[in-house]
């Protein structure tokens, strides 16, 4: 899975610092970019001058899934989920909120409320992301490096995307 960075999008930014976003300079603007904590209009000479269309256009495809992502940066697509249950199996959330985690049994009915994971019919579900190690970070765009789910889950169904 390729990981968006800011260095990535910095790249793209039209790099001349002029703080018309708001910001303190590109670099600034493309961390705040990847937490979702301001919009790419904010840029507006990528907007307003033509010499940048090629790099707006090209942010705004890099940009687009994480629009689409969870508060975390998490994506689940369902319809390439097996079902497998590794996710939960190796969730340290889900693993410390139900024990039983770990050993394959699945999550109990009484202790779904607690976790991030379950498993119903066939299909992985989301139950509470606030749970999410990475997700206490977000406001402080730093965002703890967790990324387990994603890497067990081999058949691409869970993304990280920052
Ligand atoms: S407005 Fe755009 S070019 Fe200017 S500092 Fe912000 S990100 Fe950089
Ligand atoms: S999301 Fe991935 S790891 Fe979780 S049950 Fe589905 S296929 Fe398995
Ligand atoms: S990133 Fe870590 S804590 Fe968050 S859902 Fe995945 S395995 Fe659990």
């Amino acid at each position: 899975m390729t990981k968006l960075n800011a260095f990535e999008v910095f790249q793209l930014l039209p790099k001349t610092n002029c703080k018309k976003c708001g910001e303190s300079g590109c670099m600034a603007f493309a961390v705040k970019l990847l937490g979702r904590q301001i919009e790419l209009e904010k840029c507006t000479p990528l907007f307003e001058e033509k010499a940048y269309e090629k790099q707006l256009k090209k942010l705004q495809e890099l940009l687009t899934p994480l629009s689409e992502a969870l508060e975390t940066g998490i994506i689940l697509e369902e319809e390439k989920c097996i079902g497998c249950g590794n996710c939960l199996i190796v969730c340290p959330v889900n693993v410390a909120e139900n024990p039983e985690s770990s050993a394959g049994i699945g999550v109990a009915p009484e202790k779904e409320e607690n976790v991030i994971y379950v498993v119903k019919d066939g299909k992985a579900k989301i139950i509470d992301l606030t749970k999410c190690r990475r997700y206490a970070d977000t406001e402080k765009l730093s965002y703890a490096q967790c990324r387990v789910c994603e890497i067990y889950c081999f058949t691409e169904a869970i993304k990280i995307l920052i």
